[in-house]
């Protein structure tokens, strides 16, 4: 590493979700958020994804710290992963703090992780980097975009943005500070593009109280509101409305209890005496004076809103008279879910309301004139689009080029291309900057191949073949034994069954001595064929020869 800067993004280029970025001056390093992604529909078994990080393992003697720009899961939902490979010191505003304390704490590491509190307004060194954060409006408290002063010049990471008038904390996005640091020239730019393809103005978030209170006015009974459990805008909305209208709160699953919880011990959650109560107190009073938040918006079959969509929550049930809302966005990919989700919502007799039928959610996120607005402030040399697919940057680069920054100052890149700052903005080698799969317990031990084996065995099951043979012979004894799920309807189809043990039986008879693994192979190999041969699918064949 030369005395030049570098920026390398290690996730959320090219996809929405696990947020990442290295900037990079000389050989020192300044990561910016450690996200999380929940995984596709087709993803089976996988728990969530994180970005793929390598690149860093080697130089992590140069890790001076990692800054945080807000506490959604998409920013810090890798952080004790993150920390436990790299304990730097990690900074971030107080309620963020809070939620990722309440992280650290689940992964035992708090003890052992250096946490420092910075608010907008801060200047804080470290190394060659002076960061100085300052307040956005999002759709969660105490967010902050940075600015990062080094030693070849300004670069401002917008964080997760919208410039919202009437946000619920009163708190609008900072453009005296994006003055002041227009004012001392900015090098760089690297601008949130979640929503790139919309033309016009993300709605503030004040009109959702409107929406929020005519369903309330209106339900004969309980509501239940979805959102995301780090949403407490949101949060702070419902409960707001509630009190209003006399309903009482409870708040169901884990995560949503436990930010909430944080959020009110740090004052960023108002909540008027007695309008929170628990899950039983909330089933002793009339339906039409309770609300019960809840998370699942997205589908997710463990969540609340999917256990209440198929009555399996352990003491809740939805009837008649329930009315439903999601405040949410889709996430793309989980449409399928979601929909089943409302469908069975109806099938129980709730009525639902979600988003786009009814005015139940605004975005976080600048649509295009926001975006237009923050490159008007900071009037930036260079111009990173970043958190987005690839048609979001792509469009997003559109945008800067329309607002006059020439093309070969506009880097549009997916995770892992090494961007230098010079006279121009290069485009270097790419790093890794993939997925690293977490099932369960286990962190990056699923790859591309295991994903393929799974969805294979998803889509076509599997036929195990079990023969017993004599290593002396090379000869099969006795009968195979076939083993199939997920592949065919057994009854019926035991004509192919069997030849399917004739295949096996002629593929297991070898020359005198031949190992086992080596009549697998052709077992395996002799099988598949048989088998796509006959039923034009590809199950996944599993031989298993044992020496009699
Ligand atoms: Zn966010
Ligand atoms: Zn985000």
């Amino acid at each position: 590493m030369t005395e030049t800067l570098r920026i390398v993004p290690l996730g959320g280029l090219g996809e929405v979700g696990k947020n990442m970025m290295s900037i990079e001056y000389g050989r020192n390093i300044l990561v910016v958020d450690a996200g999380i992604m929940f995984p596709e529909s087709d993803m089976l078994g996988i728990d969530f994804i994180l970005p793929d990080w390598g690149y860093l393992r080697d130089k992590s003697e140069h890790i001076r710290a990692i800054v945080i720009t807000h506490g959604h899961e998409d920013h810090i939902g890798g952080l004790s992963h993150f920390l436990r490979e790299f304990n730097v010191p990690a900074y971030a505003t107080r309620l963020t703090r809070g939620l990722m304390e309440v992280k650290l704490k689940q992964a035992r590491l708090l003890d052992r992780t250096s946490l420092h509190t910075y608010a907008p307004g801060d200047v804080i060194n470290v190394g060659p980097f002076t960061i100085e954060p300052y307040h956005v409006c999002h759709s969660i408290p105490d967010a902050v975009g940075l600015g990062i002063t080094t030693p070849a010049g300004l670069i401002v990471h917008s964080g997760d943005f919208k410039f919202d008038h009437t946000p619920v904390d009163g708190w609008p996005t900072d453009y005296a500070k994006l003055a002041e640091f227009s004012g001392r020239g900015v090098e760089v730019l690297l601008s949130d593009s979640t929503y790139a393809d919309r033309p016009g103005t993300t709605a503030s978030e004040a009109v959702l109280n409107d929406a929020f209170d005519q369903v309330m006015r209106q339900a004969p009974g309980r509501v239940i509101v979805a959102t995301f459990a780090s949403l407490i805008s949101r949060i702070q909305q419902v409960v707001d409305v509630a009190a209003q209208r006399g309903r009482k709160i409870a708040i169901t699953g884990r995560t949503m209890a436990e930010n909430t919880k944080m959020a009110r011990k740090l004052g960023y959650l108002d909540v008027p005496e007695g309008v929170l109560v628990t899950l039983d107190e909330i089933k002793r009073l009339p339906a039409r004076e309770t609300v019960i938040m809840a998370t699942g918006t997205q589908g997710e079959p463990t969540a609340v809103l999917s256990r209440l969509a198929v009555g399996r929550h352990r003491s809740l049930r939805i009837h008649e008279g329930d009315t439903v809302v999601l405040s949410s966005h889709t996430i793309p990919g989980n449409e399928e879910l979601i929909h089943r989700v409302i469908n069975r919502l109806f099938q129980k007799g709730a009525d639902v309301y979600y988003d786009p039928l009814a005015p139940v959610h605004v975005s976080g996120h600048a649509s295009q004139e926001e975006q237009k607005l923050l490159i008007n402030l900071l009037r930036p040399r260079c111009f990173v689009p970043i958190h987005g697919e690839l048609r979001h940057l792509q469009q997003h680069g559109k945008t800067a080029q329309e607002m006059g920054i020439p093309a070969e100052n506009i880097a549009v890149v997916e995770n892992g291309y090494v961007l230098t700052v010079g006279e121009r903005l290069e485009i270097g080698e790419r790093v890794p900057g993939g997925y690293v799969f977490v099932d369960g317990t286990r962190v990056g031990e699923i790859g591309p191949a295991v994903m393929r084996e799974r969805d294979a065995l998803g889509q076509n099951g599997f036929v195990m073949s079990i023969v017993r043979y004599k290593r002396r012979t090379g000869q099969p004894v006795g009968r195979p034994r076939i083993i199939t799920r997920g592949f065919i309807f057994v009854p019926g189809a035991e004509d192919l069954l069997t030849r399917a043990e004739e295949v096996t039986l002629s593929a297991a008879s070898a020359k005198p001595k031949t190992p086992p693994a080596e009549i697998e192979k052709q077992v395996q190999g002799a099988l598949s064929k048989f088998l796509y041969r006959e039923t034009k699918s590809r199950p996944i064949v599993i031989p298993v020869v044992v020496e009699a």
